[in-house]
């Protein structure tokens, strides 16, 4: 029997810091890449109504899960899946960048970060559209192996993708909430937006350098799905990504497999980290680099994300200890 659970609330909530206007919230909703949008708008210049603006965010949105979502008849992604593995497959600018990007971070990371594991969320049924009676061990071992971000071959000359094996497929999960977030953050600058919040499945875009009438925005951090917050990040216009096992995951007879899969193993990853939150003002590294710091561990994510630049990390560990890097030591307040 399976059941798939995800959480829905809002991992990050936003606080008031020192705020002497009267900044009246106006938020809307909306559900894509299966989980929820929340824009939180406090100002803008008046322009455009927040109808309008909501309305191109969300077609904004609706396009692109069309373009990234791993299987289907329209998208980008789904074509590559299908024929990849014999041919190249020529795809636009824009999705190029956003696979090099991937790559990129798929070698920062040692491979702990992998879009090539759409074969194997789709076993273990997270995200697909078929229900999943029970995971497949056997297969989900036996594919583990086919799986490589170094199976994927980009020619920037032509813009084509080539697979170099077959028997895996990309999933863009860990990343297109976050890449989302610099679409949607630019479509609101260029509405007139001065001063917003997105939260898009624990992904956080803040707009403007701080809440209206005070010196920061204060975005705090949680650690599980009790939403219980465990400190706060003051910061201005950024993104925040938080993974944990608690956001999504399936049960089979009574036991529960988390949605962050170690490429080694093809299983979930076991970790000593509880949650993981990344600060970085690009939204596909805090998305990506929050998944693969879970798959990492507290010792090596710490290490690697101290060699990074503009990359930032609040970890909570098992044990409920927190561990910060350099960079997030100056902006979290417990
Ligand atoms: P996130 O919620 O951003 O941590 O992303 C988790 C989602 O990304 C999962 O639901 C899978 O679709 C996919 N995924 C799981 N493990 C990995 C991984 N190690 N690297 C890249 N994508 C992954
Ligand atoms: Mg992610």
């Amino acid at each position: 029997m399976k059941k798939l659970c995800f959480i829905a609330a809002l991992c990050a909530a936003l606080l008031l810091v020192g705020c002497k206007d009267e900044a009246v919230p106006r938020a809307y909703t909306g559900f894509y890449f299966d989980t929820y949008v929340t824009f939180t708008i406090y100002s803008a210049d008046g322009s455009h109504s927040d109808r309008e603006i909501t309305d191109s965010c969300k077609n904004i949105l609706g396009e692109l899960e069309e373009r990234l979502t791993s299987y289907g008849d329209n998208g980008v992604i789904a074509k590559i899946n299908d024929s990849a593995a014999s041919r190249p497959v020529s795809v636009d600018e824009n999705t190029f960048s956003l696979l090099e990007k991937c790559i990129e971070i798929s070698q920062k990371t040692d491979g702990a970060f992998d879009i090539t594991l759409g074969e194997i969320s789709r076993l273990w049924g997270f995200g697909s559209a078929q229900e999943v009676a029970e995971p497949e061990l056997d297969k989900i071992e036996s594919l583990a192996g086919k799986h490589n971000y170094k199976n994927i071959t980009l020619n920037s000359e032509n813009m084509t993708v080539q697979f170099t094996e077959d028997g895996f497929s990309l999933d863009l999960g860990a990343a297109a909430k976050g890449y989302a977030l610099g679409l949607l953050k630019d479509e609101m600058l260029r509405l007139g937006v001065e001063s917003a919040v997105i939260d898009f499945g624990g992904n956080i875009q803040t707009i403007g350098d701080s809440f209206p009438g005070a010196q920061s925005w204060g975005v705090s951090v949680t650690a599980d799905d009790t939403n219980a917050p465990i400190g706060k990040l003051n910061v201005g216009e950024t993104c925040i990504s938080t993974s944990n096992a608690s956001r999504r995951y399936v049960e089979y007879d009574g036991k529960r497999y988390h949605h962050i899969i170690d490429p080694n193993t093809g299983y979930p990853a076991q970790s000593d980290i509880k949650s993981v939150t990344v600060i970085s003002a690009d939204g596909t590294s805090s998305d990506a680099y929050s998944t693969a710091f879970f798959v990492m561990g507290s010792e090596k994510a710490l290490a690697l994300c101290e060699k990074l630049d503009g990359i930032d990390a609040v970890i909570t560990l098992n044990d409920g200890s927190t561990l910060l890097s350099d960079g997030a030591e100056k902006i979290f307040t417990k």
